[in-house]
């Protein structure tokens, strides 16, 4: 399905928009057969059928062919439905006779054990050898439907209507779900690909994201085959105002073995997966209530609100703390109105003064009954939206489909005054109910009539405004330095220049050189190796300082007890170097001891663990998380994909456990957030330049002062792969 050169294009437009059909393995009892001649037959498929199978004369009520060769011209595409060990013989057939592309659903491949790998490399051999485009093996097959086509083994919903959302799964099972999920969002063309023998996702998505009719991708992912090529569609994707809304699964083991077992996919680590979406600006879902409302509101949403900051607006004030409390735990903001928004509100509700309207703004409290209901709350989308802090206007409005007809007044007139006051704003207003019960035609038939978004359920619903508000800020976000950072072997080669010739490992003061090199900031330092020199070098350097033990066999030095702080004086400085000997000669007598490091002793801050770790799928990644021993037990670091932008630094610094502390708690000041994105960023360069030579570098900690005091790198660690 990708199209660099001419034979794969045809290809691509033979899978796609074929004018003829032929189907392998139809019989009337092969259900993928029986599926795909219906699915046909329902989206009204324009071009020609022809069936192929050596066993009958007629199938489906036509003339049916013994093999490919008699056919009496060449289809565009082959479906095929056959034991897996007939189908090489199938597509070899197939490709003699020119045929550029497959649909394969038959199972037994890769997914079921290692005769079934070999079977799916001949496959792909085959294809690729000759520029021919192959769907699965063990999949559904393709959809396009507003071509009429459907190679595609699966029951269609009645209602599918062409639409703007085009989706690759992995799972056929999810596709099906998503298209039977019944929202008001059509698709152009979804892809079931299955093993992805030859078709990959990635593939997919450069078909969707040249498709004019698509403008939403939707991806279920158990693993990305081409990873790196996934993270240039994804940034094509974004330069190109296409959302790429994914739903990746594998992040808890269990998940990870049952997809391995599935579609034979290794999923990668999922940490690093959330990293890479964020950065390419990949909206990331996590379950199909999710999805299925995230597609929907950006499927009705025309122009993208420039933040998450949000108003909800409702008639129950218990259900709007609920949804205040979803709101914040989903990023959603509910900013503070302005004065000038509480006065038109106070005034459109002929509200008492006592009356405080507030973000959520619950209008069932305030309203009196000499103005209609469905006028008041149009009124008050209307206000809402004029607020500079909101850029998306929310009403939760139940509509439960076995609503007592009595109650459907009161809440129509709530969800038509929503469709009015969204005619007078240029923002996003959505509708969604909190609860997922199906949906009062009667209810929301206005809300339908005027394409707004209805959502159902009020996580699901609030997750996907987040999304929306996250998608929208990311595309406005002018500090995303798109001229990205541009690898420079010879720089890092220059920083670590003749330091250790032949050793795997930098320990702390080489490290820190290193680091140095880079304009990260390290403490001043000096090595001795005896208690004159180190107090010579804490003169130089200044009291307080530290010191620590510098020996080439021993990883963590407190483990050994070997670092003083706090050292005042020429006598603390002489006693410590002392005591740090006796300490390694009892806890690790067999280490090699070359001396001490005295190094400047940096003010308290917030420690921070800063590192580079290369990931199996898309190589170098940068760590952040709160330093410290913890760090290793807890694994809960934010994790960044090179080249890292101050925008996507800054963007981490909000993602780790306990990142909060950053921001000030307990009384304490502010961090310095602008030297910690600094350093990232310069991390990342450091990172890029290294690739294939940097196994792994550790700062640990980087102690963070308060905002305008900076940061300095107390203690590094760097590791090559092979120099
Ligand atoms: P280890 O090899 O045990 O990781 P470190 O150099 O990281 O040794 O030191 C352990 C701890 O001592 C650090 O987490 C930090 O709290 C403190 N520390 C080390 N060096 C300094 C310094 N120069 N200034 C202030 N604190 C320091
Ligand atoms: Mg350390």
């Amino acid at each position: 399905m990708s199209c660099p050169g001419l034979s794969e294009r045809r290809a691509c437009r033979a899978l796609t928009q074929p004018d003829c059909v032929a189907v392998v393995g139809a019989s009337d009892r092969n259900p993928f057969a029986q599926r795909l001649v219906r699915n046909m037959a329902q989206l009204g498929f324009p071009g020609k059928l022809l069936f192929v199978n050596p066993q009958r004369e007629r199938v489906f009520d036509t003339l049916c062919y013994p093999d490919l060769d008699s056919l009496p011209h060449v289809p565009d595409c082959v479906a095929i439905s056959v034991p897996a060990a007939s189908v090489i013989d199938v597509v070899g057939a197939g490709l003699r006779i020119g045929v550029r592309a497959f649909v394969v659903n038959s199972a037994g491949f890769a997914e079921a054990g290692l005769r079934g790998v070999t079977l799916q490399e001949e496959l792909a051999k085959q294809c690729q050898a000759s520029g021919a485009s192959l769907i699965g093996p063990n999949c559904l097959g393709l959809v396009n439907v507003r071509a009429g086509v459907a190679t595609f083994g699966a029951p269609l919903p009645l209602s599918l209507a062409p639409g703007p959302v085009g989706v690759v799964s992995q799972s056929g099972s999810s596709l099906v779900a998503l298209m039977n999920a019944q929202r008001d969002v059509g698709f152009s063309t979804v892809v079931s690909s299955g093993n992805e023998a030859v078709c990959t996702t990635e593939d997919a998505i450069e078909h969707l994201l040249a498709d004019p009719d698509t403008r939403i991708i939707v991806a279920f992912i158990e693993t990305l085959r081409r990873p790196l090529r996934f993270v240039d569609l994804a940034q094509r994707a974004r330069a190109a105002g296409k959302p790429i809304i994914a739903l990746k699964v594998g992040a808890s083991q269990r998940g990870a073995e049952a997809a391995f077992s599935h579609t034979a996919s290794l999923t990668g680590e999922a940490r690093v997966h959330a990293a890479v979406f964020r950065a390419a600006g990949v909206v990331q879902v996590f379950d199909l209530d999710e999805l299925v409302e995230t597609v929907e509101l950006f499927g009705h949403t025309h122009g993208w609100p420039k933040s998450t900051g949000s108003a909800l607006l409702g008639i129950s004030g218990g259900e709007l703390a609920l949804a205040a409390d979803i709101a914040t735990s989903v990023g959603l903001e509910l900013p503070d109105l302005a004065p000038t928004t509480v006065d038109m509100l106070r005034e459109v509700l002929h509200a008492p003064r006592s009356f405080a309207p507030a973000n959520p703004l619950d209008i069932g409290a305030a309203y009196r009954a000499d103005a209609p209901l469905d006028v008041a709350c149009a009124r008050c989308v209307a206000a809402l939206a004029d607020d500079p802090s909101i850029d998306i206007v929310a009403v939760a409005q139940d509509a439960q489909r076995s609503l007592n007809p009595e109650q459907v007044p009161l809440y129509r007139q709530i969800a038509d005054g929503a469709v009015s006051g969204a005619a007078q704003t240029a923002k996003p207003v959505v509708m969604f109910t909190n609860v997922s019960a199906g949906l009062h035609d009667d209810v929301v038939r206005g809300v339908r009539a005027a394409g707004m978004p209805l959502l159902q359920g009020a996580r699901p619903a609030l997750q996907a405004i987040s999304h929306l508000g996250w998608y929208g800020s990311e595309a406005a976000a002018s500090e995303r330095s798109t001229a990205a950072y541009r690898a420079d072997p010879s720089r890092f080669r220059q920083a670590v220049g003749g330091l250790a010739p032949g050793r795997s490992v930098l320990g702390e003061i080489e490290a820190k050189q290193v680091l140095s090199a880079y304009g990260i900031p390290v403490t001043r330092e000096a090595f001795a190796d005896n208690p004159l020199v180190a107090v010579e070098a804490a003169r130089s350097i200044g009291f307080p300082v530290v010191l620590k033990l510098v020996s080439p066999d021993i990883v963590h030095k407190s483990d050994v007890d070997g670092v003083r702080l706090s050292l005042k004086s020429d006598a603390e400085v002489e006693v410590a170097y002392l005591e740090i000997l006796a300490a390694v000669a009892r806890h690790r007598p067999s280490a090699r001891v070359a001396g001490v490091l005295v190094a400047e002793q940096v003010a308290p801050g917030i420690e921070l663990i800063v590192g580079v770790k290369q990931d199996r799928q898309f190589g170098p990644v940068v760590l952040v998380g709160l330093g410290g021993v913890l760090v290793e037990v807890l694994d809960q670091v934010a994790v960044g994909v090179l080249p890292l932008s101050a925008h996507d630094a800054r963007g981490m610094l909000g993602a780790f456990a306990g990142s909060a502390v950053l921001g000030g708690a307990r009384g304490r000041p502010a961090a310095d957030l602008d030297a910690v994105v600094d350093v990232l960023t310069r991390v990342g360069e450091l990172a890029l330049d290294s690739a294939g030579v940097l196994g792994e570098l550790d700062l640990n900690p980087l102690i963070v002062g308060e905002a305008g005091a900076g940061c300095t790198v107390v203690d590094a660690r760097l590791v090559f792969t092979d120099r």
